[in-house]
């Protein structure tokens, strides 16, 4: 997908097109801090590892409320090891959910474990607890909740069935930093808490990274071996390790980007807020943010009916949309030998059947957000008769 630029000329319609995610326009309002962090890692010749990924390590970890943090070339990478350094392995089932980026799925088959995709709660899209009891087998040995979209999971009734089972919980937070469980930031509630700083992530690296937070130190000590070749003297190999290494680069740009992070996260909830108001009463179903719960909006995902003729009807009108997912993990073509099909988690395929993600970024501007509403309320309409859509349909319903 090409993301246009809002300097980019107007449509013929005389409207500015709105892009689903704007990160020149993030970039161009820090690039002054970030180009003498990134010569400082050039001049210092540091490029992997070192000084500026600690210092990032310690700054995020805080952040997130843990002890430690293992810097690492990817969320995907942080999955992994924090399976490995829970003890996962082949034989072992990992329970987690179908609704989410392959990437979680992929590492519990990276580790050599099978793994078990339950359905999620249908308001918040995460995973739903009562499904997790049906799952447990005596091969269980992990849960990996997601935090989709920025929204937490129910995270006390999955610690409990975790205590009770004696089970590693392990969070992936690749769309959560800064979220909010009941007061508590997620990624140190369970054992480990994993991040993707991916570009376009809430907090994003010019390039790969991920982070595992955790507060066992002994775990992140040999996290912290695995991601180096297994080694913690150069070439003297105690582990069977990957290369995950962090840059410096990565790391330096990742220190400068933490600093604005609470205040673009303050400008996502903003905006939600906005929208909420603003699309209240259309012929569409809104995120939720439960009460315990701080929304990190890394995704602002609507559910509408007819989501492809909504999504190309706003398309045409240039307004950009996301679909997060279209094809949940379970009906993958990858993924077919897990064994399930369609109708096997009913939430999660009526969410991917519906969800429609709309332009989200902490510098969304209030006249392009009116754009998109302006846009929604012509295509959905406020009451079930209206809208080009149902106008759509009830001329078909004529000419059939
Ligand atoms: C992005 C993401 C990942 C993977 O992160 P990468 O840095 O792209 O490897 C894993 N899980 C979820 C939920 C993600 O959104």
């Amino acid at each position: 997908m090409r993301f246009l630029h809002p300097e980019e000329p107007r449509r013929d319609d005389g409207n500015e097109t709105v892009p689903f995610l704007d990160l020149k326009a993030q970039y161009r309002a820090i690039e002054a801090e970030v180009f003498p962090a990134v010569r400082n890692v050039l001049e210092k010749g540091c490029y992997i590892l070192g000084d500026e990924v600690a210092a990032f390590e310690k700054e995020f970890a805080t952040y997130q409320g843990a002890e430690h943090g293992i810097g690492v070339n990817s969320g995907t990478s942080s999955l992994h090891l924090a399976l490995l350094a829970a003890g996962v392995g082949p034989g072992d089932e990992v329970i987690t959910v179908s609704c989410t980026f392959v990437a979680t799925v992929a590492a519990i088959i990276y580790s050599g474990a099978r793994p078990v995709l339950v359905d999620v709660n249908p308001l918040t899209l995460t995973i739903d607890p009562s499904a997790i009891e049906k799952a447990l087998t005596r091969k269980t040995k992990a849960i990996i909740p997601v935090h989709l979209h920025g929204h937490p999971a129910d995270m006390d009734p999955i610690l409990e069935i975790g205590k009770r089972h004696n089970l590693v919980i392990i969070e992936d937070a690749c769309q959560a930093h800064g979220a909010e469980y009941k007061g508590r930031r997620v990624g140190s509630i369970g054992t480990f808490g994993c991040f993707s700083f991916y570009p376009g992530k809430n907090l994003g690296a010019y390039g790969e990274g991920g982070m595992v937070v955790t507060n066992d130190a002994s775990a992140a000590e040999m996290i912290r071996k695995f991601r180096d070749w297994g080694t913690k003297t150069k070439y003297h190999h105690e582990l069977k390790g990957y290369n995950y290494r962090m840059e410096g680069i990565q790391g330096a740009i990742l220190r400068v980007k933490l600093r604005h992070l609470e205040q673009w996260t303050e400008a996502r909830r903003k905006h939600a807020a906005r929208y909420h108001k603003l699309l209240d009463g259309l012929n569409l179903t809104l995120p939720v943010e439960t009460p315990s719960s701080r929304h990190v909006y890394h995704i602002y995902a609507i559910q509408v009916a007819q989501r492809e003729k909504v999504q190309s009807l706003l398309t045409e009108r240039g307004i950009q949309t996301g679909i997060h997912y279209p094809v949940p993990v379970h009906l993958q073509p990858a993924y077919y030998d897990l064994g399930y099909k369609l109708g096997n988690l009913p939430n999660t395929e009526a969410a991917a059947a519906s969800l429609l993600s709309l332009p989200m970024f902490p510098e969304l501007t209030a006249r392009q957000q009116d754009r998109v509403v302006e846009v929604l309320k012509d295509c959905c309409g406020n009451r079930p008769q209206e809208g080009i859509l149902s106008m759509m349909e009830q001329s078909s319903l004529v000419s059939d």
